[in-house]
Order: C-alpha cells, then sequence, then structure tokens
C-alpha cells in the first residue's frame, strides 16, 4: 500500500516538476545592455558629456519599451544561481565619481524611480574631501559623505574604479609596466585597490565586488589579481550587449558596456545599437 502511494505520488509530482523545468530552461539567460556615462552637464555635450534632458529622455526610453533597471550586483547574483533578472534589464553605469553625478542625475534617477551603477576613482573622491573644493558641478569630484548617501539611498551600486591607477602615464590603467617584475606589480595593483576599498569600507560603510577597468584595459594576470582580492564582476569599454546565464558566470569576468555619447539624441543612439 505505501509503495503504491509512493508510485502515485511520483505521477502526481513529475509532470508539474516537469513543466517547471521547462518554464526554467526558457528563462536561464538574458541579454543586458549595459550603458556608460560618464559627466551629465547642461551646457556641454561630447562623448562622454550628456545632458540631463539627455539622460531623462534615455530613462523613458527604456522604460517605454520594457526595460527594468538592475546593478551589476543582481548581474552577479544571477550568475552564481542565487536570484532571477527581469525579461529586459539593463544597467546604467556612471564612471569617475563626478559630482555632476550626483547634481544632474541623482535626482533625475530617483524622480524616475530608476537605478544606476557609479564607479569611483578614490584619489579624485578624497582630494574633493580633502581640499574643500567640492560642489561644482563643472569640475568637482564627489566627496565620501556624498558616495555614502547615494550608496545609502538604493538608487545607487558604488564600484571601485581604483584608488590612483586612471592614468596614461608612467602606467596606462593598471596595466604592468614594462620591465615590471611580478611581484612589484601585484603589491602596486592589490595596494591601490584595497586603498579604495577600506577608504569605502571606513568612510562610507559598505564594500563593492564590482571593478571598472581604467580606459578598460585588462590582461590576464590583472584578472586573477582582483579575483583574488575578492572580486567577482568587471567592467569594460568593450562595446556590445551581454548574454548571461543563470548560475553560469563565465561573463562576469569581461561585462561590455556601450558608451553613451553626447552626440546623438536618444531614438537614434538607441537604434543605432539595437537597444529596442
Ligand atoms: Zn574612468
Amino acid at each position: 500500500m505505501r509503495k503504491f502511494f509512493i508510485f502515485c505520488l511520483i505521477f502526481l509530482i513529475l509532470p508539474f516538476s516537469l513543466s517547471a523545468g521547462v518554464c526554467y530552461a526558457e528563462s536561464e539567460s538574458r541579454d543586458i545592455p549595459i550603458l556608460m556615462y560618464h559627466q551629465i552637464l547642461k551646457s556641454w555635450t561630447g562623448d562622454y558629456i550628456v545632458t540631463p534632458k539627455t539622460l531623462q529622455d534615455d530613462i523613458k526610453y527604456l522604460k517605454n519599451h520594457g526595460y527594468e533597471p538592475i546593478f551589476v550586483e543582481d548581474i552577479i547574483n544571477f550568475c552564481e544561481g542565487k536570484s532571477s533578472l527581469p525579461e529586459k534589464p539593463v544597467v546604467l553605469s556612471f564612471d569617475d565619481g563626478h559630482y555632476n553625478n550626483f547634481f544632474y542625475a541623482y535626482p533625475i534617477i530617483k524622480e524616475e524611480n530608476f537605478k544606476a551603477n557609479l564607479n569611483v576613482i578614490g584619489g579624485f573622491c578624497d582630494f574633493s574631501t580633502t581640499s574643500g573644493d567640492i560642489d561644482n558641478p563643472n569640475y568637482s569630484y564627489l566627496t565620501w559623505e556624498e558616495i555614502k548617501f547615494l550608496h545609502d539611498s538604493k538608487y545607487f551600486e558604488i564600484g571601485n574604479h581604483t584608488f590612483k591607477m586612471h592614468n596614461f602615464k608612467p602606467r596606462f590603467g593598471i596595466k604592468r609596466k614594462d620591465n615590471e617584475d611580478i611581484e612589484s606589480y601585484k603589491k602596486a595593483l592589490e595596494d591601490d585597490i584595497m586603498k579604495l576599498e577600506n577608504k569605502l569600507k571606513n568612510d562610507c560603510g559598505f564594500s563593492t565586488d564590482v571593478f571598472a577597468y581604467p580606459f578598460g584595459v585588462y590582461s590576464k594576470e590583472s584578472e586573477e589579481i582582483l579575483k583574488n582580492l575578492g572580486f567577482k564582476a568587471f567592467l569594460t569599454c568593450n562595446e556590445g550587449i551581454n548574454k548571461v546565464t543563470f548560475n553560469d558566470n563565465s561573463a562576469l569576468s569581461h561585462l561590455k558596456r556601450i558608451n553613451r555619447t553626447g552626440k546623438l539624441d536618444t531614438e537614434t543612439f538607441f537604434q543605432k545599437h539595437h537597444i529596442t
């Protein structure tokens, strides 16, 4: 009798688990555009400068086309098999930590109930904080207090963009210098990146496992060093739309981004990149 009961139970459960499996298979990967912004300014536009109006038009366009904002952290969780993603996810990403991101972008993102990833350069933020040369949308950078505010607002996720390795010379981004031995390189990289990580922890009260490569420069050895430091997702400047798969973290090593130039209007920009 007991065996018969178990037999019937299997027959009852089997069709449900099979159909659930089919649903799961259909929804296990996502195409994710990550848009890369830098400065938001009213009076200029350029390859790395977008007006507040354009940013708002972009968000409205994305909403109208069914896109839902996510953090890079959400991509990590999806790739680690921990949580799902909306059908049409999108990431807005801001690089360098400009004060105008707080001054112009934050109110728009809040008004639109959107969210964004923001990758800060520690040295610039430290200078703003200690010099008192702050609050000018045209050239200032965020202070630690403002970074904490944006993080705590839940509208922004903060990523590491190095403390002082956002230069062309003597080192190009985080690239290993000619004739630099691997041990010295490893130490230089670790010291710099952990300096920002510790600042975020001590002055802002959080840590991040998202790293944005300055100028999109990376190598096999830098990737290994950063992964050993605990970083899980890496933002490049390689252009394209990401294909990510549930429970597969391979895409996290080189997440692509599309630079949001200020030279194109919203419609033209999105059509050009097939974000429809
Ligand atoms: Zn940068």
